[in-house]
């Protein structure tokens, strides 16, 4: 007991601040692109050609983050000069036409449907369905339950059970043989329910895009209501999403 108490007191308190105050992401991390409209168009070829997602629009000079593995090869090759990777981790929308972008992102905010927040601004139970991830998705959702993140603290919860459930959050590139244990799940929870896709495979394929045997994109064969980019997913991320998207 009194080492418990003393072990409390040296360590204080570990649950970080967010949303009053951002925490401070490692320097590498790769968040939110910002792109150089005035670049040659040689270099956007060069980097449209490297890109291994075909990430790239070289018309709009703008980057799919719904492809987009976040591997930095673009911004590598172009020494910064058309893209760079900022360290803003709000990425998330609730359109996945706005993820075509060259750094401006709508605010999620305004684009929450209101009703939402109504409903599931003071509870929000979800039902995480790993459709074939890779299991980082998966993993740097887990890591929400942690203290650092501490998600039940604004009523936020993952639940065994799609019954109990509001909504379902989706990783993974909704393989084949996944796919009817997804539909069902989400036929199991009552309505309304909310659906949430998480990482590039679940949005567009990511890296399994084109294979046959994947769905190319929750979105077609789901209402998706909210799409959280990356490979994976920053927590930080998700944790923006979910706050600003319910709260
Ligand atoms: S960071 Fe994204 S856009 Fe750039 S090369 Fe990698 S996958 Fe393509
Ligand atoms: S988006 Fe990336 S991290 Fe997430 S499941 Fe797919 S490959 Fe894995």
């Amino acid at each position: 007991m009194f080492t418990t108490l003393k072990n409390r007191f040296e360590q204080g308190h570990r649950t970080c601040n967010y949303p009053n105050e951002k925490p401070a992401v490692f320097e590498r991390y790769r968040g939110k692109p910002v792109i150089q409209k005035d670049v040659s168009f040689d270099m956007v070829e060069m980097c449209a050609t490297a890109c291994p997602q075909d990430a790239i629009d070289r018309n709009q000079k703008k980057i799919n983050m719904g492809r987009c593995v976040f591997c930095g090869t673009c911004e590598r090759i172009s020494d910064g000069k058309f893209v760079k990777f900022s360290g803003d981790f709000e990425i998330a929308t609730s359109q996945k036409e706005h993820l075509l972008t060259a750094g401006d992102l709508p605010s999620l905010a305004e684009h929450s449907k209101q009703h939402f927040k109504k409903l599931f601004g003071r509870s929000l139970q979800l039902r995480q369905v790993s459709a074939a991830g890779c299991n980082a998705c998966e993993a740097d959702l887990n890591v929400l339950a942690t203290p650092f993140f501490d998600l039940a603290r604004f009523g936020i919860n993952f639940v065994a059970s799609p019954r109990h459930s509001d909504g379902i959050v989706v990783t993974g590139p909704v393989s084949r043989n996944m796919k009817t244990a997804l539909l069902q799940t989400y036929e199991a929870v009552p309505a309304p329910k909310v659906v949430i896709a998480v990482g590039s495979c679940t949005i567009t394929g990511g890296p399994f895009s084109g294979s046959p045997e994947i769905t190319q994109g929750l979105d077609t064969i789901l209402p998706v209501d909210l799409f959280i980019p990356g490979c994976p997913p920053h927590p930080l991320t998700n944790l923006h999403a979910l706050l600003t998207f319910f709260k």
